[in-house]
């Protein structure tokens, strides 16, 4: 059995932005990635029709790091003949398919690399002949590694009250085309389904219900009086500049928390003006047509969602009056975020897969891990532990671009590789068999 310089955990943009960095820079360790999914693929329960991304194009998996790679999403257009016509779309935001299909592309470059179909059960420290390694075990494999990055995305939202109706008619977005399938037959009957959130997701997807779907009625229901046009001010977009991750690593908490109040619009809650526009316009044709499909509840907190025979009641509180209502649907689709690390209600102190690791080190103050500056865990003992990564998971340390987006994840990868490599030297051609 090998031991490996590192395991990568799960295959999406983070790591194949690694992957790509790694090449680039001749990365001659040994290494492998695993991922959940049997395929390579990026938010593929998520690829409505005429949906975009909200990156710049050019922050890619590779172009911030290095313009002139091979794998960046110009080179992928001019691969697939459609330089030209893409730029003759006049289009700033490719579709998100275009976006997905790139991804795929790059990602099939490594498939050496990855082993698909592996889903991530545990990590923990183990001694192999003496040396403290990392045991990553799937439900029928184990591998053993030097080091560890952890890139599974951030875990899904799931609001307390929608936890005891949880399942497959009461999903979150990343569930949603697999889940859509099991209800699609009840909304195409005259069936109702209720979309939770204020988000450009939720709004896209009461539009993409409305579309798919004209014969059943569609709530929107969300906290906020309105769907609220996100923060594209120039200055306010430069959260995603990799300036910005110094300046918020180092802000005091006090300090990330001001930042975090005053710049959440760039990102979370908020919605691209073609989207709200479109939803708006729809709104208003439904009352030229005389049918109602689009219910919206502004303003409105779900106080209950409770299965009722083979539907859900969902009791809302009208915020600011005070009024209740129940509402009868067949599904509900929460498009109610993803998870930090913290103690808020919507964060989790660390990831699931670090519970097994968590004793070997240190705590920061939010009862989670302090994680360093390039995406380290600060172990405890400083001699003994490996090194372990943590890519695409350091929004709460690391600033609002560092989940949520692409924008600086190629330059991040890069960081990671290096601090990888200058970790892994001092162990250079220790090679063991365990
Ligand atoms: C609907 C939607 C649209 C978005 N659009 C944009 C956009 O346009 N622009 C932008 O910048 N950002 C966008 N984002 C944010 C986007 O998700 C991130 O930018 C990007 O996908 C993060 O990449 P990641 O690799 O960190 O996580 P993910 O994309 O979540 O990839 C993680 C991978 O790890 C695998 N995995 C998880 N757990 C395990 C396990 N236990 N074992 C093995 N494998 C595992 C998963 O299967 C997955 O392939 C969007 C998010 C959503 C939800």
């Amino acid at each position: 059995m090998n031991v490996l310089d590192f395991v990568g955990i799960g295959f999406g943009p983070a790591n194949i932005a690694l992957a790509v960095a790694l090449e680039e820079r001749g990365f001659d360790g040994s290494y492998v990635f695993l991922e959940r999914h049997q395929s390579p693929g990026w938010q593929r329960e998520m690829l409505l029709d005429d949906s975009d991304i909200q990156n710049h194009p050019l922050r890619d998996l590779v172009t911030p790091a290095n313009p002139r790679s091979y794998y960046s999403f110009t080179n992928y257009l001019h691969v697939h003949k459609r330089l030209f016509d893409f730029l003759n779309l006049g289009i700033t935001f490719p579709l998100r398919r275009e976006y997905a299909d790139y991804v795929v592309w790059v990602a099939r470059h490594f498939a050496q690399h990855v082993r698909y179909g592996v889903d991530v059960q545990s990590i923990s420290l183990t001694t192999v002949k003496g040396e403290l390694l990392y045991r990553i075990e799937s439900c029928d494999a184990t591998w053993y590694a030097r080091s560890v990055v952890l890139a599974p995305g951030r875990t899904p939202n799931i609001p307390q009250v929608f936890e005891p109706a949880a399942g497959p008619d009461v999903f979150h977005l990343t569930r949603y085309e697999q889940s859509l399938t099991l209800v699609a037959d009840r909304l195409e009957a005259g069936g109702a389904i209720a979309v939770i959130g204020g988000s450009q997701s939720a709004a896209e997807l009461v539009l993409d219900l409305a579309a798919r779907f004209p014969a059943s009625t569609v709530h929107a229901v969300h906290r906020a009086y309105s769907f609220r046009l996100k923060d594209t001010s120039p200055f306010s977009e430069e959260v995603y500049f990799p300036e910005f991750v110094d300046y918020y690593y180092n802000a005091s908490d006090e300090g990330k928390r001001i930042l975090n109040a005053e710049l959440k619009a760039t990102n979370y809650s908020s919605a691209d003006g073609d989207v709200i526009h479109k939803l708006y316009l729809r709104l208003y044709a439904q009352r030229i047509e005389g049918k109602e499909v689009i219910r919206m509840h502004r303003s409105h907190e779900v106080e209950a969602c409770e299965r009722e025979g083979d539907r859900y009641r969902i009791e809302i509180l009208e915020r600011l009056t005070g009024a209740r209502q129940s509402l009868q649907v067949d599904a509900v689709v929460l498009a109610t975020g993803f998870k930090n690390f913290g103690r808020g209600l919507a964060e989790e102190p660390i990831h699931p897969l670090m519970t097994g690791i968590r004793a070997a080190f240190a705590a920061d103050r939010n009862g989670g891990l302090q994680i360093n500056r390039n995406y380290s865990l600060q172990p405890r003992d400083v001699d003994g532990t490996p090194p372990f990564f943590v890519n695409g998971l350091c929004e709460s340390s690391h600033g609002l671009g560092d989940a949520g987006s692409f924008s600086i994840l190629s330059l991040r990868a890069v960081e990671i590789s290096s601090a990888l490599r200058a970790s892994l030297k001092t162990v250079e051609g220790a090679a063991i068999e365990a």
